[in-house]
């Protein structure tokens, strides 16, 4: 089969692999149909350091079930489901609360060992406690905005709950990709009256205003923290959602939240500390996030998507097939494309 392998930064090359097969009776063989490239690809796109072996990528992925192990309950062949961009059992302490990306026993997909979402196949581990059955056929129309449930669509509702957004109250987002354009959609979603997005890309800025943002601040650094608390009577939003990891985006969502206010951040942190510790102390702000629990999320937000009350497939700009992907992360971090989908 064909899989995406990248070697160094900016090497990425499509190359013939090992079939994926059933290895555990817990495994299901899922043949893709639908696959992405997400915005924390970029980080390896941009800072890989060469090996011979190569990873495996992608952690995005919707497909039909090829066959399950022995011991699989909850899907079946023939099955299309997706998955979230970490896979768990389902079962241990940390999944039965509903934060998967714990699992004492599950892990991510792609490196060395497993297959990754941007391939024609995936070896799924404890399919169970992993896959959603979707309730609709392979080429439905609303197939790109159930991809999002894989990762940013539930992401971007992470980070509302994290930032405990709250009906009538101002939200602020910081980042205009793909997570922070449905950090928009959730924060609407939960009833933030005012929508502050942090973002310079028109393109970007457009689909934030159609997803809910009722402002737009395209200043940077200190202008950016002067206009956003123009913006909220010089309070600072009750709610910020971090939603790149850069130390100068940390930045300003401290700078921004007010006193007693929240900051989710699901950006990965590329700064080994949190900028502001006094003001945030004195002003006793909660800081709280990490890798979303995608996976808890699928029930919740899925009818919301086949229902039409939500759109998170709007960002997708760009479609190719399995050879335009290594295109498709130039286009991205060239940000030519917010962000790009794979149709098998
Ligand atoms: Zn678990």
């Amino acid at each position: 089969m064909r899989a995406t392998v990248m070697y160094a930064a900016h090497d990425v090359r499509v190359e013939t692999v090992p079939d994926a097969r059933i290895v555990e009776a817990t495994d299901a063989l899922v043949r893709v149909t639908r696959a992405c490239i997400c915005g924390s690809d970029l980080w390896p796109y941009n800072s890989m350091a060469p090996t011979a072996t190569g990873n495996r990528m992608g952690h995005e992925f919707i497909g039909v079930v090829d066959s399950i192990g022995a011991d699989v309950r909850t899907v079946k062949k023939g099955d299309l489901v997706v998955a979230p961009f970490a896979w768990s059992d389902g079962t241990c302490e940390f999944c039965q609360q509903g934060l998967q990306t714990s699992c004492l026993h599950g892990g991510w997909w792609g490196g060395t060992s497993l297959d990754g979402g941007q391939g024609e196949a995936v070896r799924v581990p404890l399919a169970d406690g992993t896959l959603v059955a979707l309730p609709v056929g392979p080429d439905h129309a609303l197939m790109p905005s159930l991809l999002t449930l894989s990762d940013v669509m539930g992401t971007g509702h992470h980070a509302a709950l994290r930032a405990n957004v709250r009906p009538g109250k101002v939200a602020a987002v910081v980042g205009d990709g793909a997570v922070g354009l449905c950090g928009v959609i959730a924060a609407r979603r939960l009833g933030a009256e005012q929508i502050i997005m942090l973002g310079r890309h028109a393109d970007r800025i457009a689909l934030a205003r159609r997803f809910g943002a009722t402002d737009v601040v395209s200043e940077r650094g200190d202008g950016a923290i002067e206009r956003v608390r123009e913006l909220t009577g010089g309070l600072g939003a009750h709610s910020v959602l971090e939603c790149v990891g850069h130390g100068e985006s940390m930045r300003t969502a401290v700078s921004i939240v007010r006193a007693g206010g929240a900051v989710g951040r699901v950006g990965v942190p590329q700064e080994t500390t949190i900028p502001n510790a006094q003001p945030t102390f004195y002003a006793n702000v909660t800081i709280a996030g990490g890798p979303a629990p995608v996976r808890a999320y699928m029930h919740e937000l899925m009818p919301d998507v086949l229902e039409g009350r939500i759109e998170p497939g709007l960002v997708f700009d760009r479609t190719t097939n399995i050879d335009g992907v290594p295109d498709g992360y130039r286009a991205m971090n060239d940000r030519e494309a917010i962000k790009v989908m794979i149709e098998f």
